[in-house]
């Protein structure tokens, strides 16, 4: 039976792209019975009677985002404007914890390049990306720089574009796409308004393959299903110290022989990334259970 992936869903149907057939479909009613919504982004088996199709069964998910639902979701362009918000390498941090633990590649953009005229706090904030190991792209929509180095990272993944509200997400989007015109507005302009008023996703396929969703991703993040056993394990310069600590289940933070806190010591892991690992630690600890 033939295969596809689901690239938008809307009013009850559900729009299948196989090569280059867009089939509307129906999801068999077995999987509402058993509580499963299929999602934009899951690969499904589907049968058709030549003009409409039936979703007969979804394959295994790697990845499920929450909001905008989004299923597959291999690599996040994490958005940061330089200046207007300004860089906020805490949120950074934040963000690269929430990729590393959903198995999610990461691609740093830092926008808005054309509003920062001080060239040592982009080297900066550059150099601080870099040290940690992603790929950093510094863009600007207005002077359409680093579009091309963005859309050089899409081809082959199932992408998605996360950042605060403001940071440039839409105009990027805009910038990348031609036939998309997505609203952007100042920050002043967004407050207020309905943002968490649901607009439904669509996939965008790429003509190198691969697809993006259209729509600025999650925008905020919290550490509700992360244990502070694992945090370690998020941080990509602790995790390749896994097991040089002198206990097992070292939180690295004052226990004897950690090997991290030495790396911290010696500058091979950066205290600010440090400092943000307790924090998050810290809040993690603190955090009230789910109901
Ligand atoms: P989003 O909320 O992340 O989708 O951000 P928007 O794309 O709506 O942009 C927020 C504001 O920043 C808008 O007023 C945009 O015009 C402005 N903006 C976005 N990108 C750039 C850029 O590269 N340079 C400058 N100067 N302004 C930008
Ligand atoms: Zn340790």
């Amino acid at each position: 039976m033939p295969q596809g992936r689901i690239v938008k869903a809307l009013a009850g149907y559900y729009y299948v792209q196989d090569g280059d057939a867009l089939w509307q479909c129906r999801a068999r009613g077995v999987f509402r019975k058993k509580g499963i919504t299929p999602l934009v982004g899951d690969e499904v088996v589907y049968e058709t009677n030549g003009t409409e199709g039936t979703i007969t069964e979804i394959l295994p998910r790697t990845s499920e985002l929450i909001r905008p639902p989004i299923a597959n979701i291999d690599q996040a362009i994490l958005v940061f404007s330089l200046v207007e918000p300004d860089f906020n390498p805490q949120l950074l941090d934040k963000f690269l914890v929430h990729t590393e633990a959903a198995n999610v590649d990461a691609v740093i953009c830092l926008t808005k390049a054309d509003l920062l005229s001080d060239k040592e706090k982009l080297n900066r904030i550059r150099e601080r990306c870099n040290a940690i190991g992603y790929p950093v792209v510094v863009t600007s929509s207005k002077g359409k720089r680093g579009i091309e180095d963005i859309r050089a990272y899409l081809g082959g993944h199932l992408s998605v574009f996360a950042g605060q509200s403001g940071v440039g997400k839409s105009s990027l989007l805009n910038a990348l796409f031609s036939g998309l015109s997505l609203e952007t507005a100042p920050i002043s302009q967004k407050l207020g308004r309905g943002r968490h008023t649901t607009r439904h996703v669509e996939l965008i396929h790429l003509a190198e393959g691969g697809w993006v969703a259209d729509t600025p991703g999650f925008s905020s993040l919290d550490f509700q299903s992360i244990e502070a056993n694992e945090l370690g394990l998020y941080f990509k310069e602790m995790r390749a110290m896994l097991g040089e600590c002198k206990f097992r289940g070292c939180l690295h933070v004052n226990e004897p022989g950690c090997a991290v806190r030495a790396a911290v010591e010696a500058h091979e892991i950066q205290p600010a990334r440090y400092e943000n690992y307790l924090q998050f630690l810290q809040e993690i600890k603190e955090r009230k259970p789910r109901y």
